[in-house]
This record gives structure tokens, C-alpha cells and sequence, in this order.
């Protein structure tokens, strides 16, 4: 292996390396029979039904390609509502009549599976004694291997259904929302004059992330348990010089970061940009868009990568969206946009937006379904973890509004003034002023940090996803109300076209479709400072957007008559499979809020209040000496009194957050309760216990630090 200068050796070929332990398109070209090949990507490609006779083939040539990389085990790795994978292990080793074993893997076994669905979210949608649930073959997204020590182990993306048919998973509502998009997005280019093969979904997801050191997360039980931070006080620095944002990275997590991405790499996750983020001890990794259906995949397989790597360089990943408070939480933008079989972008405005009619289409189409449905995208981002980060000024507002940009912008406001755009400003060149630095050609359009839903160059980028959940719910909302927004825009277009219309009356039909659109809906649109109080008021006063400030609010609408409407017409989520989303997210945040109440609790009683009642001791004994030789006690007394000021403090709000809690589990709608009482419940016993931090020795504190966590052990 060759050497750097430095002595270490060099960890990757990424040109070798990338996907070796992804069954992708080479490998199976290289193993399968030519027709049997060509059957599958017909699948992969062009969205055929996949054909089951050739599965046969497709398991032997998969099974020969794990076993020789030391696979022993496959699993139908899968996506359950839990919003994390699941995965069973079956042995490919079949006993033989010599009394040996072979290893076997069947069409059958490699098209259907069927895990006990009991023990998996269904939401009303299966009784507890129907617990069959079949988990089938995902040809679109590659078979991947996880190596052990040891061994390795056949992943296989599936899809999860009931045994009645209905979606228990994440895959299956993203997978038919693509096709709604595709089917909508195509017939829109036809009446264009623009046909395509296929139109389908991209994304790339930016995932922040923490690391601290794994010795302190295990030593908080909050951080093992609820994946925040329930009790600690600020540290006396925090983000506040901005110095952490690009800054460079410490050794150690850049050879974590390097670890991550030679294993990302060899499953195939093409990763692109590692950097500081914001907060202090926060990293983000950013991977190149692809097929919204394979990035969902990869989201989830560098979720797991991250976590696990992490513990090999004695660290814990933390993936909560907000796992300090008081420190920026963490998010996942997801960029999205649609792109044509034949790799073009349908988002892309190129140089003159204005006269870029099949941009302006698109772009509207996206703009009309975000003002139509911000409710359902609100709810597609709400967890109790991500009502910490929305509207907590680092993160967009819970109002959904969009960013265009100035150039974009601008374009709208003319064709609503005049039913035409006829310019498209440009911004032209930037000189650094020294001969030496080169010109650099300005963006059309600035950025903006606080817009949830922001318009970057060819693709939207909806910034208010939070850090820790799986991307394909927002991915379906998406791509379910865009296909919808289209529809609505070519069925008027259609019915303007005569037969064979001229290129001219096809412009001026297409123009007087989108200018209905945009003066009806351009409301959403919004370049100006997300954050502040004005654009609140104006937001929901003057322009009538929702402002879903918590998850309860925003879960109440999901199956409002116009989202139960969406989802069906377009084969998405039938009512049954919206409804039972609806309950397990409800009882998810309820749960999330109990585990949440029950570890503080817990934390106070068993491990803050007895170092406080130490720390009392230590002062009375010290107060005792200073008696004995005659000297003044009143700073020991006062330092005694505010510790016990704190401690009836903390003890009193113990015990609200109790009465709260009881109260919440026999409230009607539980999520409410959480919402209403436990929470600012929690926030008291929280006070008391950070205001004890600040009084109590660091020897006597039996928890690390919010200085500890986030800068040491880098
Ligand atoms: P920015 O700096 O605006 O965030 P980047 O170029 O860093 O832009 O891209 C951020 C993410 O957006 C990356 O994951 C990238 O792959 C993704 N992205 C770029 N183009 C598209 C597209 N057409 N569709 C979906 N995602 C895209
Ligand atoms: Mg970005």
C-alpha cells in the first residue's frame, strides 16, 4: 500500500474502491445471463414491471458474489415506520444429504421475505394477532455487504407490507409517489413537445452531525437514552466567534471522517463534502444527488455508518436534532429536483430563465404545491426532536415559505405584473480588485440561512428536515403534491391546446397557464429574513400561512380532507395508511416526551439532587471548622442557603413534572398533554438542575459538562 510523506499509509483507491461491496449494474453484467440482464434493468431503468422469472437467476448470481466476499448471512433489510432499518438474518447454509451443507439462496428467497410484523408500528392498520407482514425485493436500489469482524452480511433493500397489503414502511409510499411524478412530469413534457423516457426524482441530503468523545456519552444517561441532552448548563463559551463553521478539522475526526468515507464509498454512497459545521463539535457530510429512491437507501446506510464508525475512534455520533440546548441543532437539507431519463434537470433555469419555458413550468409547479400543501410538508418534518430546532432562530421557521432569489424573483414579479417575463436580470461579474485574483462569475441569487424551502441555482433545497429522520417522508410529500401541482397545470394547459398547436400558441398557453398560477400562489414566496417577528405577523396575517409551531399542530392536519384527497388520487397513501401515519408519529412524539420525562426524573432524584445535598454537607462541615475557630460563617451560610433555595426548587418541580405526566396519560389526545404540560414541566426541572451546575464542585458533579463534551477529547 503506498505511503504519504507523513509515514501513514494511504487508506483508499476511491477509483477502485467505490461500490465493491454494492451488487450494481457491473457486477451483475459481468455474472448474469445477457437476457436475464436485460429483463432487470428494464426494471432499474425504465420503471418495468419486474419479472419474477428470472429471479432465480438474480439470487444465484447475488448469493455467489457475497459468498466469495465472505458473506455467511442475507437479510430484507427494510424501513419500518420507527424511521430506522430493520434486519433479520437468514443463513444461506442448507444441510445436504452427505451430512455437509451448501450455501443457497432462491429466487423465492431473495423476492419475498416475511418477518413478524407485530413487533413494527402499524398503526391501527393490524391487529396485533394479524402479525404477518411481507417484506419484498426493491430491484431498483443495490444489494450491499456488511462486513463484520469476521464476516459480512447480504443486505437486501425491501419494501414492508401488511399482510393485507398496506404500506408499514417508508419505501413503498416513496416508491409510489415516484411513479405519480413521473407519470405527471412526462405527460407534461409531451404536451411541451418535449417527451421524455422517464422522469424521476433526485436528492442529495446534507447530514450534520456531533462527535464527543464515546467515554462521556456513556456516562450521561440523558445522551444513552434520549439522545439529548436533558439537563446542563451553558458552557462559558459557546459558537459565539463563529470560528467553528469551515474551521479545520482535528486529526482525530479526520481519520474518523476518512474511515467513513472509505466504508461509504465501498457500499456505493457517493460522498462529496466533509466540513466543521456551525456549533462546536458539529460535522457535516454531503453526498452527490441520485435517484430519490437510492439516496433515501444511502441516507439510512450513512446514518448507520456514521454511528458505527465512530465507536472505533472511541466516539459517539450523536444524530439528534438537538443535542445541546443552547448550541445549534442539527439538520438534514434535502435537495431535490427532477431530472429526465436522458440526465436532464428540469430545474434548471440555464442562463435566461424568463423565455426558459419548461423551467418556468416546473419551477411553478413546485411553487404552487408548496403554497397549496405547507401543512402536509410541516407535518413530513415533525418529531419532538425537531420542534427544538424550528423557529429557535438557527434554524428555518415552522411557517413553509420559499425562497427564490432575486433573479427568479424577479421573473415572477413580472410575469404577475404583465402575464410575461421579458428579462432576466444578470449579475454580471466580480472583481476582487487585485490583478492577480481572478474575475468570478456572481450566482444569480444570494442564500438565505433562513428560508425552510430555499431555490439554489437547479433544485430546491427544503432545509427544515431534521437531522436523525429518514428522508423519504418529505421525499413522498414532494414528490406527491409536485405531481399533483403539475396535473393541475397541464390538464389547463391541455385544454387550451387545440390539435396541433403552433410554437406560438403553445408559448402563449403555457404563458397564461403559469401566470394563474403564480399570482394565485406567489404569496409562499418570501426572500427576506425568516427569523424575525415582522415576517411572522406578515406571514400569517397578511398572507394567511400556517404557522405549525409544534408537532401536535402540524400532526393534526395530516389527515385533513384535502391530504387524505392528495395521497389518493395520485396512489400514494390510501386513508387507512395516512391515518395510521398519523398515529404512530402521535404516539412516537407522545413516547418520545415520556422517555424524555421519565430520564429526567430520574437523572434529578438519583443524581443531582444527592450531589447537591453533598456539596451542602461539605459547606456545613466547613462552616463547623470556621465556627469552631471562632471565625464569621455568613458567606458559608449564604453559599448553603441559595444551594437549598435550588434543591426545594428542584423538589417542587419534580413534583409538577409528576402531576403532569399522570395528567398527560390520561388526557384524550396524550400528544396534546406532552405538548401542553410535560414540556413546560420539564423545562422547570431543567432550570433547577443547570442553576444547581453552576453552584455545585466540578469533583461533586456526577455529570460530564457541556464544556467537556464539546471541547475535549477532539
Ligand atoms: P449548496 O452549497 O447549495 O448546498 P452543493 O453543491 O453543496 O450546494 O449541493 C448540496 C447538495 O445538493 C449535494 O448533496 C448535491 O448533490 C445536491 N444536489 C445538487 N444538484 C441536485 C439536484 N439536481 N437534485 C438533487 N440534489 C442535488
Ligand atoms: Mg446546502
Amino acid at each position: 500500500m503506498p505511503t504519504l510523506t507523513n509515514g501513514h499509509a494511504m487508506v483508499q483507491d476511491v477509483e477502485k474502491t467505490f461500490g465493491q461491496n454494492t451488487f450494481g449494474l457491473s457486477e451483475m453484467k459481468s455474472r448474469l445471463p445477457k437476457a436475464v440482464f436485460k429483463k432487470l434493468t428494464a426494471t432499474i431503468d425504465k420503471g418495468e414491471p419486474f419479472d419474477e422469472t428470472v429471479a432465480d437467476a438474480v439470487a444465484l448470481a447475488m448469493k455467489e458474489w457475497a459468498v466469495e466476499r465472505g458473506a455467511t448471512h442475507y437479510t430484507h433489510w427494510f424501513q419500518p415506520l420507527t424511521g430506522r432499518t430493520a434486519e433479520k438474518h437468514d443463513s444461506f447454509i442448507t444441510p445436504n444429504a452427505g451430512g455437509g451443507a451448501v450455501a443457497e439462496f432462491s429466487g423465492k428467497s431473495l423476492v419475498q421475505g416475511e418477518p413478524d410484523a407485530s413487533s413494527f408500528p402499524g398503526g391501527g392498520l393490524r391487529a396485533t394477532f394479524e402479525a404477518r407482514g411481507y417484506t419484498a425485493y426493491d430491484p431498483t436500489s443495490p444489494a450491499f455487504l456488511v462486513e463484520h469482524n469476521g464476516s459480512a452480511t447480504l443486505c437486501i433493500p425491501t419494501a414492508f407490507a401488511s399482510w393485507t397489503g398496506e404500506a408499514l414502511d417508508h419505501k413503498i409510499p416513496l416508491l409510489r409517489s415516484m411513479n405519480a411524478l413521473d407519470t405527471q412530469a412526462s405527460r407534461a413534457l409531451d404536451l411541451l413537445g418535449e417527451p421524455v423516457g422517464r422522469v424521476y426524482a433526485t436528492c442529495g441530503a446534507e447530514q450534520e452531525y456531533f462527535l464527543i468523545d464515546e467515554a462521556f456519552f456513556e456516562e450521561r444517561p440523558d445522551l444513552l437514552v434520549a439522545g439529548r441532552t436533558l439537563v446542563g448548563a451553558a458552557p462559558p463559551r459557546g459558537q459565539e466567534f463563529d470560528d467553528h463553521y469551515f474551521g479545520s478539522i482535528p486529526e482525530r475526526i479526520m481519520a474518523y471522517m476518512n474511515a467513513v468515507e472509505a466504508e461509504l464509498y465501498s457500499l456505493g454512497v457517493p460522498v462529496a463534502t466533509r466540513h466543521n459545521e456551525v456549533a462546536p463539535g458539529q460535522y457535516e457530510f454531503a453526498p452527490i444527488f441520485e435517484n430519490a429512491n437510492v439516496a433515501a437507501d444511502h441516507q439510512q446506510v450513512m446514518m448507520m455508518v456514521l454511528q458505527r464508525v465512530a465507536k472505533r475512534f472511541g466516539l459517539a455520533c450523536l444524530l439528534h436534532e438537538k443535542p445541546f440546548a443552547g448550541i445549534n441543532g442539527s439538520g438534514k437539507h434535502v435537495n431535490w429536483s427532477m431530472s429526465t431519463s436522458t440526465g436532464e434537470n428540469l430545474l434548471d433555469p440555464g442562463d435566461t430563465p424568463h423565455s426558459n419555458l419548461r423551467f418556468l413550468f416546473f419551477c411553478t409547479a413546485v411553487v404552487q404545491a408548496v403554497h397549496t400543501h405547507q401543512d402536509l410538508l410541516r407535518a413530513s418534518i415533525a418529531t419532538a426532536a425537531n420542534d427544538h430546532r424550528l423557529g429557535a432562530n438557527e434554524a428555518p421557521p415552522a411557517i413553509l415559505s420559499i425562497f427564490l432569489g432575486d433573479q427568479l424573483s424577479d421573473v415572477f414579479e413580472q410575469i404577475t405584473a404583465t402575464g410575461t417575463a421579458t428579462e432576466s436580470k444578470q449579475s454580471g461579474f466580480l472583481g476582487l480588485g487585485s490583478p492577480v485574483l481572478p474575475t468570478l462569475p456572481r450566482h444569480a441569487g444570494d442564500r438565505n440561512r433562513t428560508s425552510p424551502f430555499a431555490f439554489t441555482g437547479n433544485k430546491f433545497e427544503f432545509r427544515a428536515v431534521g437531522s436523525s429522520q429518514s428522508v423519504s417522508f418529505p421525499l413522498t410529500v414532494l414528490n406527491t403534491i409536485v405531481a399533483e401541482a403539475i396535473d393541475d397545470l397541464a390538464t389547463k394547459l391541455d385544454a387550451k391546446l387545440g390539435k396541433r398547436p403552433s410554437k406560438k400558441a403553445l408559448e402563449a398557453a403555457v404563458r397564461e397557464v403559469i401566470t394563474d398560477s403564480i399570482r394565485e400562489h406567489t404569496k409562499v414566496v418570501f426572500n427576506g429574513d425568516g427569523y424575525s417577528d415582522a415576517w411572522h405577523k406578515e406571514a400569517v396575517e397578511e398572507r394567511g400561512l400556517l404557522n405549525l409551531k409544534t408537532t401536535p399542530d402540524a400532526l393534526a392536519t395530516l389527515t385533513d380532507a384535502k391530504n387524505v384527497a392528495v395521497f389518493e388520487a395520485y396512489d400514494v397513501l390510501t386513508e387507512a395508511e395516512l391515518e395510521s401515519r398519523k398515529d404512530i408519529l402521535s404516539e412516537q412524539y407522545a413516547l418520545t416526551l415520556n422517555v424524555e420525562a421519565a430520564t429526567t426524573e430520574s437523572m434529578a432524584k438519583t443524581m443531582v439532587l444527592p450531589a447537591a445535598l453533598r456539596y451542602l454537607a461539605e459547606i456545613g462541615e466547613g462552616a463547623e471548622s470556621a465556627e469552631d475557630l471562632g471565625l464569621d460563617t455568613s458567606g458559608a451560610k449564604a453559599l448553603a442557603e441559595g444551594v437549598v433555595t435550588q434543591v426545594n426548587a428542584l423538589q417542587k418541580a419534580l413534583g409538577t413534572l409528576a402531576k403532569a405526566r399522570a395528567a398527560a396519560h390520561k388526557a384524550a389526545d396524550e400528544s396534546m398533554a406532552m405538548k401542553d404540560k410535560v414540556i413546560p414541566a420539564l423545562t422547570k426541572v431543567r432550570a433547577a438542575c443547570d442553576a444547581l451546575e453552576k453552584e455545585v464542585p466540578a469533583d461533586l458533579w456526577p455529570l460530564p459538562t457541556y464544556r467537556d463534551m464539546l471541547f475535549t477529547g477532539k
